[in-house]
């Protein structure tokens, strides 16, 4: 199809939904593209204005497309279930290229030898856990695709990996990236080719690629808006999705009518998911902790909250029941990133605000840090269960935290429950004198005592 007809059938498509024709310049709104650019890319093939789409104003066509389609259905549609599939599915891909690099680096370079067990301390050959989660990503997508499995076998994959993507790996991502020719291994020298290379380049680790995907996409609607206004809808948004662990349809177009609908639509259908069956009683309803509003688990030893920082602050107690089928829930990358240290986050933040600490802000310039006073007292919360990495972590880089002349790392007290020693040995494995450690209970009297100029 050439580009000015596939243009016209995706308008055609949103006027269908929306039930109203739109002109060229809002479907250009609409889809986040300047009229003057959408207007070169319906010129006739040749002409001089004609100019050909990139990939990415094809992507914010399609996704608005999507988000629409949610909208009208209100509920999580096959587009967006596809996209969500490939993002899975790309994560999976670049992941493989990076491991195969690694694995290639420990055999060819470090001569280690190649063996399918787990990586055990002090080893020196064997596969790490990360590793193993690739695999059976892999090994998923084959499955799901309809092909053979051979990635639950180090040895078959690396030798798949010899080949191209489209004879055993022709998925959603290999198909919509044009990946179909790409070999990870050399055939002849078995060392990674640079289209390896390349699609493993950034890759750290699976939550993190998931985590970043997200953020880039949330960066890339708050930057329709102005400098201001995006950095206090980024607040917004992090604040309802830790309010809302679990989130009725309802709340989602409140969220859309009183921000912006590409934000609310992108949260709903990226940050969200339904709620799984095994939450729900007979009566097909689920319960909801009073404390937090995340879904209340049956285990076999009773009922808990679902979410850690909240079971190890609090009791057991239940808002009431509500339907399932109207709420969804936060995936679990976003519970563990967002949502799960955000609840300590979020009570700092009113604690400060409620005792009458001037100028607070929440994730302040789009996450810079946690909270901010007066623009001049940083502060981190971080719930690493284990000090020594956190020390690691902070002492090569303290990242947002630099911009402020007070810098406070807090620790939930819940982390300390079973480490008494936590705060000691994090000082000591960071080694950062011109930080302060604190518990979170300890913030209000030490930011009331920063603000009189005393020591804390
Ligand atoms: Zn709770």
């Amino acid at each position: 199809m050439i580009q000015k007809e596939w243009l016209e059938s995706q308008k055609d498509k949103l006027c269908a939904m929306l039930g109203e024709t739109l002109s060229w310049d809002q479907f250009a709104q609409e889809c986040l593209i300047e009229p003057r650019a959408l207007k070169s890319y319906r010129m006739k093939e040749g002409s001089t204005n004609y100019r050909f789409m990139s990939d990415a104003v094809v992507g914010l066509i399609e996704k608005t497309i999507e988000n629409h389609e949610l909208r009208s259905k209100l509920k999580l549609s096959h587009t967006t279930a596809l996209a969500s599939r490939r993002d899975h599915e790309e994560i999976a891909v670049r992941g493989l290229a990076s491991m195969v690099q690694k694995v290639c680096e420990s055999v060819f370079i470090d001569g280690r030898a190649l063996t399918a067990v787990s990586e055990r301390p002090g080893s020196q050959t064997g596969l790490t856990q990360e590793q193993r989660k690739i695999m059976a990503m892999i090994s998923r997508i084959q499955i799901e695709s309809g092909q053979e499995d051979s990635a639950s076998q180090i040895h078959l994959l690396l030798n798949n990996c010899k080949t191209p993507f489209s004879k055993w790996l022709n998925c959603e991502a290999v198909i919509y990236n044009r990946w179909g020719n790409v070999s990870l291994l050399d055939s002849d020298s078995l060392m990674p080719t640079s289209d390896c290379i390349g699609l493993g380049k950034g890759f750290s680790n699976i939550s993190a690629e998931f985590e970043e995907r997200l953020f880039k996409e949330l960066i890339e609607i708050l930057s329709t808006h102005s400098k201001e206004k995006g950095d206090q809808h980024y607040s917004e948004v992090r604040r309802f999705v830790i309010k809302n662990p679990i989130c009725s349809k309802k709340e989602f177009q409140n969220l859309a009518n009183r921000s912006s609908f590409n934000l609310a639509m992108l949260i709903q259908s990226k940050f969200y998911e339904p709620i799984p069956k095994g939450f729900e009683d007979q009566e097909g309803k689920i319960e909801q902790c009073y404390h937090c509003s995340s879904l209340l688990e049956k285990t076999a030893s009773g009922i808990f909250c679902s979410l850690k920082a909240c079971r190890l602050s609090n009791n057991t107690l239940s808002k009431g029941r509500r339907e399932a089928k109207d709420f969804l829930r936060t995936k679990k990358s976003i519970e563990r990133f967002w949502v799960e240290p955000g609840l300590d986050e979020l009570r700092l933040f009113e604690k400060l605000q409620s005792i009458g600490i001037p100028n607070v802000e929440l994730f302040p310039f789009r996450d810079r840090t946690d909270i901010s006073v007066k623009g001049d007292i940083g502060i981190d919360l971080k719930s690493y269960a284990n000090p020594e990495i956190l020390g690691q972590v902070l002492s090569a880089s303290i990242k947002g935290l630099s911009y402020y002349r007070e810098k406070i790392i807090c620790i939930p007290d819940w982390r300390l429950a079973d480490n008494p020693d936590y705060m000691k040995r994090l000082k000591a494995a960071a080694n950062l004198e011109h930080v302060h450690f604190l518990t979170v209970s300890e913030v209000p009297l030490a930011i009331n005592s920063l603000l009189q100029g005393e020591p804390t």
